[in-house]
């Protein structure tokens, strides 16, 4: 069954492919209120909105930073607000060629009967509000589904349910202009080692493009945001080049070849770590018909936050620890990162069992 071509066709396709330009990735800032007050949390400030716009402003703001991102992903209080000098921020991306895009899902509610396992909430008006975040300037959404790796986990319910959901999100946001990142996370919680991530990861992304086949989703219009294939977070770690490998290998079984873009999220790993990564799978001399790009969050933000600290004096400071990370991450992208050049706070592992962003 063919792919659904609405009014938004053109427009979906030319902004996914803009997203996934080499050399540009995606700042995921779409922590919501409750996940950016533990960010604040940990560096003593308090989580209310002048802190929040603070940080984000300190982001999108920061000297050179935004030549590197083709997208930032907004939680909803964010697309409206403004910098200290009145700019809108969606006028602050635009100029700089930065495409808005927003989280679009409420949160993840327990799949009943089963072990934690979960499915992801949003569809109350997702059709109407997608309309007015594409009035607002947004052109992409962000919709994360969250499955885990266990004895039994994914369930075949999780597994099933999870694809559906990702589906109809994506043709709901399609309908209504926006490019649909699709997020199926795989958690790296657990023992298990890299090989059992790497079949989890197939089958769950098989089930996933069965069911964007199955909705009529235009697959040149959408943008998949997948875990990196590692071992479980209580098992020895591997080299990035064996990660390369095994989630190279993944995506080339599992990915048409109509999806032009797949941005990873960091899941935890350090800033260092998610580069080079990254860098390793655009190494890989094989046939990768996307663009292997990054949606980072935590990897982005985690030296700058520090480096702030919540005060005016360590603006330009933070914004230098910014700029240093997405000038790798850009790199990465082209396999032309040169790793140790931010030892120190970029190593700091991000790992929070059982993550909720
Ligand atoms: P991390 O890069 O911090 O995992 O978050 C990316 C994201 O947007 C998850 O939905």
């Amino acid at each position: 069954m063919s792919a659904f071509v609405g009014k938004y066709a053109d427009e979906l396709i030319k902004n996914a492919k803009y997203i996934a330009t080499p050399g540009k990735g995606i700042l995921a800032a779409d922590e919501s209120t409750g996940t950016i007050g533990k960010r604040l949390a940990s560096i003593n400030v308090e989580n209310i909105e002048a802190n929040r716009q603070a940080l984000r402003e300190l982001l999108f703001t920061s000297p050179n930073a935004l030549q590197y991102l083709s997208g930032v992903i907004l939680f909803e209080e964010t697309l409206y607000q403004k910098t200290s000098d009145g700019k809108p921020f969606v006028q602050v991306l635009e100029e700089n060629n930065v495409i808005p895009g927003i989280k679009v899902d409420t949160g993840v509610v327990e799949l009943a009967g089963t072990n934690g396992e979960t499915t992801t909430q949003g569809f109350d008006s997702l059709g109407a509000r997608c309309q007015k975040y594409y009035k607002a300037g947004a052109r992409f959404a962000k919709w994360r589904a969250v499955l885990k790796i266990g004895p039994t986990e994914p369930s075949e319910l999780s597994i099933q349910q999870n694809a559906q959901g990702l589906a109809r999100y994506a043709i709901i946001c399609q309908e209504n202009g926006l490019v649909p990142i699709v997020e199926p996370e795989i958690l790296t919680d657990g023992p298990h080692d890299i090989a059992k991530c790497a079949a989890v990861t197939e089958t769950v992304l098989a089930s996933v493009y069965k069911a964007l086949n199955d909705h009529h989703v235009l697959l040149e219009g959408t943008l998949l945001k997948p875990n990196m294939v590692t071992p479980g977070s209580d098992s020895p770690k591997v080299a990035a080049e064996v990660i390369a490998e095994y989630t190279v290998q993944a995506l080339r079984r599992t990915v048409p070849a109509a999806v032009p873009g797949i941005v990873f999220l960091s899941g935890g790993q350090s800033e260092e770590e998610a580069t080079l990564n990254l860098n390793a799978m655009n190494k890989l001399e094989v046939l990768k018909p996307w663009t292997l790009s990054f949606s980072f969050g935590r990897a982005l933000q985690q030296s700058t936050l520090k480096t702030w600290g919540g005060k005016e004096e360590n603006v330009a400071k933070a914004q230098g620890a910014f700029l240093a990370r997405c000038k790798a991450n850009s790199e990465a992208t082209l396999g032309k990162f040169v790793g140790g050049s931010q030892a120190g706070l970029a190593s700091e592992s991000l790992y929070e069992k059982n993550y909720k962003y």
